[in-house]
């Protein structure tokens, strides 16, 4: 299909929003992008890469920026702080790479700005302080905001308004632990490893980790991102026992970090668990977590909105309508986000659950059978996101 005769309106500026954008008005689409925010910007602090978002990545040209900024990441590395079957101490994960491939740490803001710049080189436009309520479904398609007023009619409309997307959303649906993310400054000569995404467990009710998350523009100082699970009931009990109770939380199960609890400016992040259906209309789609939302214990949801992003560009090249382009986009993308979406549900409780059962068989099985070849291969595999070559099947090259 000739992307310059399309008119395309995209609900939400984030990281599936923003690069969509920007490889369809690269190829000539008239694109609108409409975000609640007063300008655009990121929520949330710093996240791993993996090879299958660093291959869209490099498909856009920002993957040399990318590792400019961003952290190598060789290995994911937890250990028990106590209360667990086993000293603590005790490694219960043990995720390495497969020869030659490795995960990049960014801060969100890093990233954002590099999908903004491109977007907006590529000559997308920007409608902000825009709050969209749903669609309106027509011959043409289109963004209906708060107040009722209905953007003008596009021959696509995409819904990238991630996990609290408001058009289809169920309440229901939210995780019972999230966690407080921050962004402090890396440790140098600390006790931390600068290529490791560190964590702890005390059962799997207490989880913390440390990840190095490298620099948010040229010449600004390394940071990490330190994030500590928190049940969301338990959220204004935290805020009220104060700053110094944490300390003395985090000291108690790991001591070296506490330090971060000492500077940081948490925000209380909420975890959904979502598989909407990927059309919501006629003329509009879904992508990122708007469609599939989960927690981020596996930690593919950023490069999953960009293999969505991806794929609906190459659908839509690759096909003669916008229909056909829906089907060849959903069989390119479908398999991969069931498996994954699975995994994540099922393996999510061992990690941040109240269940006594599932971290002790974490602690008892996790820990050694990641070390045998042939299971860490298959878990080098799962954690770079590429189990069912969803890079391959969009035939864009490997980093
Ligand atoms: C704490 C945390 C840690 C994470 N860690 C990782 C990780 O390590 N690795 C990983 O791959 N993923 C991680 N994720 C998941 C990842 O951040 C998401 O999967 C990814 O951001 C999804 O991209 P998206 O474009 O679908 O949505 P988002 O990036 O969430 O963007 C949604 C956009 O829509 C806008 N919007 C929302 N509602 C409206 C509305 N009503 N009207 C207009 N605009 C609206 C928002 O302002 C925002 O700009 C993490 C998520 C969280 C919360």
């Amino acid at each position: 299909m000739k992307l310059e005769a399309l008119q395309i309106a995209i609900a939400g500026a984030g990281i599936g929003g923003l690069s969509l954008g920007a490889m369809l008005a690269r190829r000539g689409a008239r694109v609108v992008i409409y975000d609640q925010m007063a300008a655009p910007q990121p929520v949330g602090s710093g996240f791993v890469l993996q090879p299958t978002g660093a291959a869209v990545l490099d498909e856009m040209g920002l993957l040399d920026q990318v590792r400019a900024r961003g952290a190598v990441i060789n290995r994911m590395h937890g250990k028990l702080a106590g209360k667990g079957i086993g000293e603590p101490g005790k490694t219960v994960l043990e995720v390495g790479y497969r020869d030659g491939e490795h995960g990049i740490a960014i801060q969100r803001v890093a990233l954002f700005d590099l999908l903004l710049d491109a977007a907006v080189s590529a000559g997308v436009s920007f409608q902000t302080a825009s709050k969209v309520t749903g669609f309106a479904e027509g011959k043409r398609a289109a963004i209906v905001l708060e107040g009722g007023v209905a953007t003008a009619a596009a021959d696509l409309v995409v819904d990238a308004m991630g996990a609290s997307s408001p058009a289809g959303h169920d309440a229901t649906k939210e995780l019972g632990y999230g966690a407080l993310w921050a962004t402090v400054p890396w440790p140098e000569n600390g006790p931390f490893h600068a290529n490791e995404l560190e964590q702890r467990y005390e059962r799997a009710s207490r989880m913390a980790g440390v990840l190095p998350v490298g620099t948010a523009r040229d010449g600004a100082a390394p940071m990490a991102t330190f994030f500590w699970s928190l049940r969301n009931r338990d959220v204004d009990a935290w805020r009220k026992a104060g700053r110094e109770a944490w300390i003395d939380e985090v000291r108690a199960m790991w001591p070296e970090a506490a330090h971060f609890a000492e500077i940081a400016e948490p925000v209380h992040a909420r975890y959904r668990h979502h598989t909407r259906r990927p059309i919501a209309g006629h003329g509009v789609i879904r992508i990122g977590d708007a469609w599939h939302a989960t927690s981020p214990q596996l930690g593919q949801g950023a490069n999953m909105a960009l293999l969505d992003a991806t794929s609906l560009t190459l659908a839509l090249e690759r096909s003669g309508s916008v229909d056909e382009a829906f089907a060849l986009h959903l069989r390119q993308r479908r398999m991969h986000i069931r498996l994954y979406q699975t995994l994540s549900q099922v393996l999510t409780p061992f990690y941040q659950s109240d269940s006594r059962v599932l971290p002790m068989m974490r602690d008892v099985m996790i820990g050694p059978t990641t070390r045998l070849p042939m299971v860490r291969y298959v878990v080098s595999r799962l954690v770079t996101g590429d189990f069912l070559d969803p890079v391959g099947r969009l035939g864009i090259g490997r980093e």
